[in-house]
């Protein structure tokens, strides 16, 4: 059941498609009105993020929910701060939902979330911190949606839905320590083959 807070124009920030199944339902049941916004210029390499936002607008069909988008990757800034730790992830999160804030004040929102709240993987008390901030500066609200019981859910949701599952965060960083790190590689150098092949590029011996 969907936590009511009172808002009457929600713009939620999709970090990709798996974790925004469980949460967009919960608000569309709840009566809500939901307009998704794809904003994740943290994601390595631009390969992934164009697979990423391949699932942000088939979940946006799937649930006739509107979708915006703005910008693309720009791993520099999160390769250059690769020994930050926790202040990355900071960093990351205020990146990303600044631009959400701003969109929401400009455009007649009177409320802002992350599908981030959805992940037990993720810095929740970083996002809330954030969020509550920047949005309190803008005049909105940000509301602290707690998902997390329905993350497995969500994910069964995005499996049976043939979505792309990804195997770490998005940045440079949470690629390169990643456990998957050569498959997902492997994937990624498919990927560019098959685009390079579909435009007609040859490659020479
Ligand atoms: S680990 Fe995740 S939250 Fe932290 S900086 Fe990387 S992409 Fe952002």
């Amino acid at each position: 059941m969907s936590q009511n807070f009172g808002y009457k124009k929600l713009l939620l920030h999709m970090c990709c498609g798996p974790c925004a199944m469980f949460p967009i339902r919960e608000l569309l049941e709840g009566g809500g009105e939901v307009t998704l916004f794809f904003y994740n210029p943290n994601i390595h390499p631009l390969v992934e993020w164009e697979r990423r936002f391949d699932n942000a607008k088939r979940v946006a069909e799937h649930y006739r929910v509107p979708l915006i988008v703005d910008d693309r990757s720009h791993s520099y800034e999160w390769r250059a701060r690769e020994n930050d730790g926790d202040d990355r992830c900071h960093f990351c999160y205020e990146t990303r939902l600044a631009r959400v804030v701003r969109e929401a004040a400009a455009n007649g929102f009177d409320a802002v979330s992350s599908t981030l709240l959805v992940s037990p993987y993720q810095k929740r008390e970083i996002i809330l911190e954030v969020g509550a901030k920047l949005s309190t500066e803008a005049g909105i609200s940000f509301i602290p949606y707690d998902w997390r019981d329905g993350f497995r859910e969500g994910q069964a949701m995005a499996r049976e839905f043939g979505l792309y599952r990804q195997k770490y965060c998005g940045c440079v960083v949470s690629l390169e320590s990643s456990s998957f790190f050569e498959k997902v590689t492997r994937e990624h150098e498919q990927l560019v083959l098959s685009e390079c092949l579909s435009f007609g590029v040859r490659f020479t011996d």
